[in-house]
């Protein structure tokens, strides 16, 4: 409890913190989730503190992190923000105040920041995020947690993770692009931080920029409209590695696209690397244009596929070993055969249950998880599956299931059938072309003038819309 800059009146002020929250949030809480935290630095008005383990960082910067910060300015005024990140070193200081140490995952030790992207709805307040900046000024910060070691292989993403990590390992582009797609939540932003901190643990002179298309387009705007796309263009020059995710979000944006498309153009002409993710395969990309979706054809192109209950089992097994948390093996199976959407939502399901068991300090049951998850279980269960989309429909108008995946082209039969599909998409989290074989091994080019013309009834004609809404309220159940 020596050294650095945190000195003792830096300590008082801090156990006077912890003491205030104490009697706010009471001693159990206390115990479980506020003692373990260690101050590891303070350095321009920014508090960084440590907590063992990731799990125990969710919850505090969901619960407690706030209030933290607020009674930790109130005690002192330079204190303008907190960040919560995972050391798992902690007890040699006994929760107090730790001397100043360079807080970081890896040996390269690069400088902690906190996020300044805004991140979708549901997840922990950003600014309380672990991240560091990704190695360039205009770089968007890494997840520690986004590892190749963190990342578990399965069947459905192993060729994913395969081609990453040989681009990862390269010291030369190897398929160019890499273009990494796949439905939500099932790791492509994983990946792809991962590539980036194997690149900087291996070599770290190579540059590497990692960033979201929407951030690409916003700054690119930003360029346009500051009249200084020259400066623009040349960050992206020197680059090693460019990563971008989330492609589909420059779709209809044809500035963003053409700008994109030559500095594409100009790193793959010199041998630099390219990743790219998107929600569909480049040929599926919609409202991109066709010579840039053929540059990003022109690689690898490597989907991540549904997870499999096996994956979904190896996933909460390496969560539960790296967070600590005891969790039985049948509440694994049990959320492994639930949770079955993505694995952003297991992970948040595992951390509820953790999270109940050790507030109330008991262990995790199946009977509790159960009851903690209550909630979101019922959520799946009520999950219509195409098969019943498919009959309730053909009952509806009439016509027979078979009728679902012929070949007729009959309006009468062609009609019921183009509801279900619209009804499938609404309904069902499948993909149009995983949504076309399903009928009858159709394109999902088909399936997409399906849902454009539903709608258009729907807007032209109020009797087929209201069959379309009863339809649907059916099967919401
Ligand atoms: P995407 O970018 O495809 O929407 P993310 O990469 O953000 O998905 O993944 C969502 C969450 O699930 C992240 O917390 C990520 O670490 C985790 N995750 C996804 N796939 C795996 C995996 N195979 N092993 C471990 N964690 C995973
Ligand atoms: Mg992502």
């Amino acid at each position: 409890m020596s050294g650095g800059s945190i000195d003792a009146q830096m300590s008082a002020e801090w156990n006077g913190v912890l003491n205030g929250l104490r009697e706010e949030v009471g001693e159990a809480a206390f115990q479980s989730w506020l003692k373990p935290m260690t101050v590891r630095e303070i350095a321009n008005g920014m508090a960084r503190v440590s907590v063992p383990t990731r799990f125990m960082k969710d919850w505090v910067v969901a619960h407690y992190a706030d209030r933290l910060a607020e009674l930790w300015s109130a005690a002192n005024a330079a204190i303008k923000q907190v960040e919560i990140f995972v050391q798992a070193d902690y007890g040699q200081s006994e929760g107090g105040v730790a001397a100043k140490t360079r807080a970081a995952a890896s040996p390269s030790a690069p400088a902690v920041k906190p996020v300044q992207t805004a991140r979708s709805a549901g997840q922990t307040p950003t600014a309380f995020r672990p991240v560091v900046d990704g190695g360039s000024d205009i770089s968007a910060p890494l997840d520690m947690r986004y590892t190749f070691d963190n990342f578990v292989v399965g069947k459905p993403n192993e060729f994913a993770y395969a081609a990453a990590k040989r681009v990862a390992e390269s010291a030369t582009a190897q398929f160019n692009p890499l273009f990494l797609y796949g439905g939500v939540g099932l790791g492509k932003t994983h990946l792809m931080h991962a590539i980036a901190w194997k690149i900087r643990e291996q070599d770290p002179a190579r540059t590497v920029i990692y960033m979201s298309a929407e951030k690409f387009m916003y700054r690119f705007i930003r360029a346009l409209r500051e009249q200084n796309t020259v400066d623009f263009k040349e960050q992206f020059r020197n680059v090693d590695v460019l990563m971008i995710d989330d492609v589909q979000f420059i779709s209809g944006k044809d500035s963003t696209q053409e700008e994109f498309f030559h500095t594409f153009n100009a790193l793959v002409d010199q041998g630099r690397q390219i990743v790219i993710s998107a929600d569909k395969s480049p040929s599926d990309l919609e409202g991109i244009e066709e010579r840039l979706k053929s540059r990003l054809n022109c690689g690898l192109v490597a989907d991540i596929h549904a997870t499999t209950y096996e994956l979904r089992l190896g996933i909460l097994q390496s969560k539960a070993e790296r967070t600590g948390v005891t969790v039985p093996q049948k509440v694994m199976e049990f959320l492994a055969h639930k949770i079955t959407s993505n694995v952003r939502e297991l992970e948040g399901a595992l951390n509820r249950v953790a999270a109940q068991a050790s507030l109330v300090g008991r262990a995790i049951t199946l009977e509790t998880a159960q009851e903690v998850l209550h909630d979101l279980i019922r959520a799946h269960d009520r999950r219509v599956t195409i098969e019943e989309i498919q009959k309730k429909v053909a009952a509806h108008f009439n016509i027979r299931t078979s009728d679902m995946h012929s070949a007729r082209r009959a309006r009468s039969v062609a009609r019921p059938r183009q509801v279900a599909m619209y009804l499938a998409k609404q309904l069902t989290s499948r993909s149009l072309p995983e949504i076309g074989r399903k009928f009858g091994g159709r394109d999902h080019t088909t399936v997409m003038h399906a849902v454009k013309k539903v709608e258009e009834l729907r807007e032209s004609d109020a009797t087929f819309a209201e069959d379309v809404e009863l339809l649907r309220r059916m099967l919401e159940g």
